[in-house]
């Protein structure tokens, strides 16, 4: 016998004008005391005042916290969770890309909680969460992490990175609106884009993959497909930035449920040793990792051809899975990301630190279709290489 444990989002509101909702939500629980965890450039260019000023409007008292930088290290997390301890806030919003988000989540949880944020980490932590901690409302600005219905907040460490995770990090509502999105510049559109092309991939070949998880990931792809080069090319066009948005919230559902795998596995390294931005590194290995696995997964790789726009019904599955690879090392390329890892300047010589800190990530990795040890992390990267 075997089952799937699925938790499909907290309360969500996704399209043009969501956030419309914001106001009706937080009147149900009353706050006194609001913070909204948010980054400099959003604030700078107004994004954050279209969440507060309604909300101000209205008589809530906010506090606007910036001190966000993408990828954000521990101490970031350290920071931010005293400030919340100290300040008696009894709501927290995030709003912002993934790197505010799961900051948001932690501020919501550990508020409630003792020590400090490295005492829960996943990889090293002794703690465990225990309560649900603030009522947090998360507003993505970016369509890429689906940080917003998943149950994890990234941290970046020394040379690697690591995750708090419980389902009590879910927050109260998810609010997903494209409009947010527009001001996404074209680079950081790309990289988010695929970032989210890749959780419907590896999480549909995942091995924790079930048929709910399945339609997920397949029409995430189809979105993302459909639209990420328009929303690259033209920002302002609606439909591309709806699709992406709901491509990256159903991503965001499909791997919460399925997880992601080998390709968040080996990139985790290049984000902690060499700060590349995590959708640019989940883009530069898609190819190599989804290569080098093909054989373990022929059949899902025809499906994901199909959701990509291209058609397997003529061939075998070992042919569609290979054309897979050649379709999404195109999208990848179309979108002006580099495709080796020379294109970011990684040396040669980090192939050992690297495959030392791809090892690391068991959890991520059991969920491959292929057992990848330690030769096999070495070779990806050593194909990345060229
Ligand atoms: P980000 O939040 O770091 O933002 C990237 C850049 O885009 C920033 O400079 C930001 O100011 C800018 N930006 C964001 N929205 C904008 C807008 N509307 N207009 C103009 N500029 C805007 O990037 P991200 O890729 O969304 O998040 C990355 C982080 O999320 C990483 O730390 C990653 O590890 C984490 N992550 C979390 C999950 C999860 O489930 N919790 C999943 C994947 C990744």
């Amino acid at each position: 016998m075997s089952f799937s444990k699925l938790v499909f989002a907290p309360l969500s509101y996704t399209g043009w004008g969501a956030l419309e909702q914001l106001l009706p939500e937080v009147g149900k629980y009353t706050p006194k005391k609001i913070l909204v965890v948010t980054d400099p450039m959003l604030a700078k260019i107004g994004l954050t005042n279209r969440v507060t000023e309604p909300l101000e409007s209205e008589g809530y008292k906010t506090t606007i916290y910036t001190d966000v930088v993408p990828e954000p290290p521990l101490q970031t997390g350290e920071n931010l969770v005293a400030f919340t301890r100290e300040n008696g806030f009894d709501m927290v919003i995030g709003v912002g890309g993934g790197s505010a988000l799961d900051l948001a989540k932690l501020a919501a949880v550990l508020a409630t909680h003792e020590g400090p944020v490295a005492d829960y980490l996943n990889l090293t932590g002794s703690r465990s969460v225990e309560n649900k901690g603030l009522p947090l409302i998360l507003i993505p600005t970016t369509s890429g992490t689906g940080s917003e219905v998943t149950n994890i907040a990234v941290l970046s460490l020394e040379t690697t990175k690591d995750v708090v995770t419980h389902d009590f990090l879910l927050p109260s509502v998810a609010i997903v609106d494209p409009e947010l999105t527009v001001s996404v510049p074209p680079k950081v559109t790309a990289a988010t884009g695929i970032d989210a092309l890749t959780h419907a991939v590896e999480a549909y070949i995942s091995v924790n993959a079930s048929p709910a998880t399945d339609a997920l990931a397949l029409q995430a792809i189809r979105l993302i497909a459909r639209s990420l080069r328009t929303a690259v090319q033209n920002g302002e066009d609606k439909r591309a930035r709806t699709d992406m948005s709901h491509g990256s919230f159903l991503a965001g559902l499909s791997f919460f449920n399925a997880g992601v795998a080998g390709v968040h596995a080996l990139a985790y390294p290049l984000g902690g040793q060499f700060h590349i931005a995590h959708g640019d590194s989940n883009a530069v290995l898609l190819p190599y990792v989804m290569s080098y696995i093909r054989k373990s997964c022929e059949t899902r790789m025809a499906d994901i051809l199909d959701a990509l726009g291209g058609n397997s019904s003529f061939m075998s599955d070992e042919e569609a899975s290979y054309k897979c690879v050649d379709e999404l090392k195109r999208i990848v390329q179309d979108v002006g990301i580099p495709s080796t890892l020379a294109g970011f300047n990684i040396p040669e010589t980090a192939l050992d630190s690297l495959t030392a800190d791809g090892v690391k990530q068991k959890r991520i990795l059991a969920r491959s279709p292929l057992p990848l040890h330690e030769a096999d992390i070495r070779k990806i990267y050593q194909s990345a290489f060229n």
